[in-house]
């Protein structure tokens, strides 16, 4: 069927109501919404009376993230893969498809910045015929391997346009762009948001980024693997606070599309990681150091004044010890 014949009619959006019914939820869609933070927004949805839709290509998501929501009324579920249109009537879009880890995004670069560059385009789509709030999930990448540090949102970023890291980050600021020039040129109401390194319960144990690495190494009893020498830093935010931010988020006027860094500023290299994980578990595994991927970023952690001001007073409230403690109960269950 062709694009075009798919369009919707004019009457056919947000708010329409033939049959009269008087449950008028809002309404949801979650791209990536079986992902680790996508099925955590679908529980904060539904625990806020959201009608929400998930749609997942499972390429990084697991069912088992969101089995508990099967059979509940206003959950669906669609195996779709956002880089081809999709068609559905919605009061919010939160665009989460793509995956997150090097690993992940590494194994078919070309797929990945697909995912971000037609995904954006297609929920944009979607955003301006259907008159949808829409939020991106983009991501402190965007800086690259920063020389300004902290990152505020006014930086512009150093990012490698041909390296291995590409494929996600590039994707990701021209999914930005995108965003903005549909919000400029078609008034489409848009949220940016710039995640940095957030972490909890459902990522995939073999997710490959270092928290869940860590966790499950230490939990194994395997060597943990350090990359170069663990100098480098990031700053770890708990997916609670995330979730928080992006709702609040969504509830800022529409004058206000962004975009807004979301992140934890405490900042530790990952030898401060491991050992911290290494006293949490108990666990006596050894350090291992192995070489540091190509272009991975030295320092990294968040300016979030702009958050604390535009999103009424939004700081982190879980660090990184409790966090980390959260995280490991789960992964006891899964490993
Ligand atoms: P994740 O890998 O657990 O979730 C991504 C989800 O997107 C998965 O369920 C995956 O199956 C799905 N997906 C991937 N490609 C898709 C496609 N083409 N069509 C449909 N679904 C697709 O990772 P996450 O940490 O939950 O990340 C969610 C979003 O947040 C991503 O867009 C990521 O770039 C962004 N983000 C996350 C972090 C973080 O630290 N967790 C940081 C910055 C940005
Ligand atoms: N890292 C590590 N060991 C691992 C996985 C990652 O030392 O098993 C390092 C990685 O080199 C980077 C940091 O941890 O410096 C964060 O990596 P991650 O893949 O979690 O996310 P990034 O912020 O690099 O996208």
């Amino acid at each position: 069927m062709l694009w075009s014949s798919l369009r919707l009619k004019p009457t056919f959006q947000a708010g329409f109501n033939p049959t009269g019914d008087t449950d008028m939820r809002k309404s949801a869609l979650v791209t990536g919404g079986a992902g680790f933070l996508g099925s955590h927004l679908c529980d904060r949805l539904l625990s806020e009376d959201y009608d929400v839709i998930c749609m997942d290509n499972f390429f990084t998501g697991q069912k088992q993230n969101i089995s508990h929501l099967i059979g509940n009324p206003y959950f669906e579920l669609v195996r779709h893969d956002v880089t081809l249109p999709y068609v559905c009537e919605v009061d919010e879009i939160y665009n989460l498809a793509c995956p997150a880890s090097p690993v992940h995004y590494q194994f078919d670069p070309v797929q990945t910045t697909k995912t971000s560059v037609h995904g954006a385009i297609n929920m944009l789509g979607l955003a301006k015929r259907t008159k949808a709030r829409i939020l991106q999930a983009s991501t402190s990448e965007v800086y690259g391997d920063p020389e300004v540090h902290p990152q505020p949102e006014s930086y512009w970023g150093r990012v490698n346009t041909i390296g291995i890291r590409s494929c996600y980050d590039e994707g990701k600021r021209c999914a930005e762009t995108l965003f903005f020039d549909y919000y400029r040129q078609h008034g489409v109401d848009i949220k940016v948001v710039r995640i940095f390194n957030t972490y909890g319960p459902r990522m995939h144990p073999n997710d490959g980024r270092v928290v869940s690495n860590f966790i499950v190494q230490a939990l194994r009893g395997e060597d943990i693997t350090v990359y170069g020498d663990g100098s480098q830093t990031r700053s770890f935010c708990f997916m609670e606070d995330l979730i928080e931010g992006f709702r609040r988020m969504m509830q800022t006027p529409k004058d206000f599309p962004g975009p807004v860094n979301i992140g934890n500023p405490g900042e530790f290299t990952m030898k401060e990681l491991a050992v911290k994980i290494l006293e949490i578990t108990g666990s006596s595994s050894n350090l291992t150091f192995l070489d540091l991927p190509q272009d991975d970023p030295k320092q990294r952690r968040p300016d979030i004044t702009l958050a604390g001001e535009a999103l009424n007073g939004w700081k982190p409230t879980i660090q990184l010890e409790e966090g980390l403690r959260r995280t490991i109960e789960y992964f006891r269950t899964q490993v």
